[in-house]
């Protein structure tokens, strides 16, 4: 279990596909307080249920310009030091170095993902609404890669989305040659829901338009130590992509659609979201019918292990 800490709702950028609602929104418990006193007494209040979590996910808004974030870091690692912390930035706080070594020297027991939204300012800071925000992040990736310690994970994730689809491999490319030491990147399909419904003339695509363009990235996916992709049934990508594919979205959040009956990957396969299903449609699924070879990993989150030779198949 991961306990989500939204350590408060303001951000530097207005990403166009951001699924939080608009400002003010409250914390877990329905206050809108999100003072350091406040936030270390809403800790306190479930300090038993934390440690029980397996990991603590600090959110926003971003998180790291919170005027206390180093104090509400600092009181995280020393109270919860089994607990894995991670955290969710858009980067752009570490071009300040003295911050990302103060931030990188509290606890190895670390992970952080940053979001990049393309290869290049014009792409990303589109996304972002925040000009400078492209190279400010891609500094501060640089800077917190420099300057980690042994255990802390860092990783970037990248939403697809209509301003971004066509760059995926250009975005996959730049991390591939110029961040190498990345642990892991994860492509994920833009979720229907909040700012991207307001958006959704700028932001909205289906399966099929992000396809070729996954397609035409597919090779370079082996380059990478750990690369994932989040929100895709198995039948909207090509199946090389297949032992990338991560089942990450709630049950609740999920659903399938008639075809899906006829599938014989059913079992492995996330399922649609549902706000897919409402804002773009039900087309763009195939049952998948022919016999694939596969190994399988038996993680729920990450089936399949592999794509074998044709021949070796394995009936699910
Ligand atoms: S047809 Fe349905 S079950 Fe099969 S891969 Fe597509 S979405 Fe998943």
């Amino acid at each position: 279990m991961t306990i989500d800490l939204c350590v408060w709702d303001r951000c530097n950028n207005k990403c166009l596909m951001c699924t939080n609602p608009d400002r003010p929104w409250p914390a877990w418990d329905g206050s809108f307080d999100y003072s350091f006193e406040a936030i270390i007494g809403r800790l306190e209040k479930n300090r038993k249920k934390i440690k029980a979590a397996e990991s603590i996910y600090l959110t926003g808004g971003e998180p790291t310009l919170h005027p206390r974030f180093l104090d509400i870091f600092r009181y995280l690692a020393k109270t919860f030091p089994a607990q894995r912390i991670k955290l969710l930035t858009n980067g752009r706080r570490f071009i300040y170095r003295d911050f990302a070594e103060k931030f990188l020297a509290v606890t190895n027991n670390l992970e952080i993902d940053m979001s990049l939204c393309g290869p290049e300012s014009a792409v990303h800071d589109g996304v972002t609404r925040a000009a400078g925000s492209f190279e400010q992040a891609a500094k501060g990736l640089r800077i917190i890669l420099e300057n980690r310690r042994p255990g802390q994970e860092i990783g970037v994730r990248t939403v697809l989305n209509k301003a971004t689809f066509r760059h995926i491999g250009g975005t996959l490319r730049l991390l591939r040659d110029k961040f190498q030491d990345l642990d892991r990147v994860i492509v994920i399909f833009m979720e229907f829901e909040a700012q991207a419904i307001k958006n959704i003339d700028l932001v909205k695509i289906n399966y099929a338009q992000a396809r070729p363009y996954l397609d035409e990235a597919g090779p370079i996916l082996k380059d990478f130590k750990d690369i994932r992709f989040y929100h895709f049934p198995l039948c909207t990508v090509a199946k090389n992509i297949w032992p990338y594919v991560w089942r990450t979205l709630p049950a609740k959040e999920v659903s399938f659609v008639r075809a899906c009956g006829k599938c014989g990957y059913k079992k492995l396969c996330s399922g649609i979201h549902k706000g897919y299903l409402k804002s773009v449609g039900r087309e763009d699924f195939f049952p998948v019918k022919e016999k694939i070879g596969m190994e399988l990993s038996g993680d729920f989150y990450r089936p399949i292990n592999n794509i074998l030779p044709a021949g070796d198949v394995v009936i699910l």
